[in-house]
């Protein structure tokens, strides 16, 4: 059996260290803690890496404490809207959804979009057509309501401030979330879903579910899910760049990974991090913010849940 390896984030934009409590604390692990597990689990069991970030990212949709799925941010219209992506480094082939409402988990839209759709990306009313003809139920908008993401909005509704909260000093709780695997076979996998930033209106999508920015697979490099603030992602092209790096400079995983988040992306003016694993299974989860929620497990045994940096 070849060796296996699964990371997942729950976004890099924590609560900063003063306002998190013990309570809390064991929340968020216990929540990575079940998504990492389910992934893995998956990959155990011999299932492909493209299968294994879409049970780990739909285990963090379904959780509150994360911006993705329920638990979403507000937009300026007191809506969510989701975006999603997901690839495949075997073959390149990619799925994605934005600005989508009502849909429980979009990463598995997006995924339907790539396997049963001839395009890669579809968005707002398009893409609610598409998720209606596959038979999708909705949610209505309690089920995605969090307190606290309502409190969020409630500071800045009606204002044309947006929240783009990784920075340290504001209340933060970002959390775009995203999976990224190798499987036995050797094959990669990338998976990042978000409900974007708190405030967000004109259709404003983030690097998430952009193919290449916030999210990345390539069986000859790495896959790689963002977290961070979106404009400077995309700019950046932050996921294949670090494949890049890879490629062409024939940079480690590690190497190229910090060389993005802590070098490139700041020279912009970006923050955030990012999660990714190469075709030996490493795993590289680099942030230059305060925190980044953030697990992986390796079938060599390794184990790590984490928030904070050292
Ligand atoms: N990158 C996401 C966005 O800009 C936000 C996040 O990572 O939490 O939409």
């Amino acid at each position: 059996m070849g060796k296996f390896s699964i990371a997942i984030h729950g976004g890099a934009g924590t609560l900063v260290k003063g306002q998190m409590t013990e309570e809390l604390e064991t929340r968020y692990k216990a929540d990575l803690s079940t998504a990492l597990k389910a992934g893995y689990r998956a990959l155990e069991q011999g299932k492909s890496a493209l299968d294994a970030v879409e049970i780990a990212v739909n285990e963090l949709e379904d959780s509150p404490l994360f911006n993705a799925g329920k638990g979403s941010v507000f937009t300026a219209q007191g809506t969510h809207e989701m975006d999603a992506a997901i690839m495949d480094g075997n073959n390149l082939e990619a799925g994605a959804v934005s600005l989508i409402t009502g849909i429980k988990n979009p990463v598995t839209l997006a995924r339907d979009v790539m396997e049963k759709s001839y395009h890669v990306f579809l968005a707002g009313d398009g893409a609610m057509r598409f998720a209606k003809d596959l038979g999708y139920a909705l949610e209505n908008p309690e089920y995605f309501y969090d307190a606290f993401r309502y409190e969020q909005w409630q500071e800045i509704r009606d204002t044309d401030d947006f929240q783009l909260d990784h920075s340290v000093k504001k209340e933060s709780k970002f959390g775009t979330v995203g999976a990224v695997a190798l499987d036995v076979h050797g094959n990669l996998a990338a998976a990042t879903s978000t409900g974007g930033m708190t405030n967000k209106k004109w259709g404003r999508v983030g690097d998430s579910p952009m193919i290449g920015a916030g999210n990345y697979a390539n069986n000859k490099t790495c896959a790689v899910s963002c977290t961070g603030s979106g404009e400077f992602f995309i700019r950046g092209v932050v996921a294949y760049d670090v494949s890049c790096l890879m490629e062409y400079k024939g940079l480690s995983l590690e190497q190229a990974a910090s060389e993005v988040i802590q070098k490139r992306i700041l020279e912009i003016g970006g923050d955030g991090g990012l999660i990714a694993v190469d075709t030996q299974g490493n795993v590289a989860m680099p942030f230059n913010t305060e925190g980044m929620y953030r697990g992986s497990k390796k079938s060599t045994g390794e184990e790590v849940i984490a928030i904070y940096g050292n």
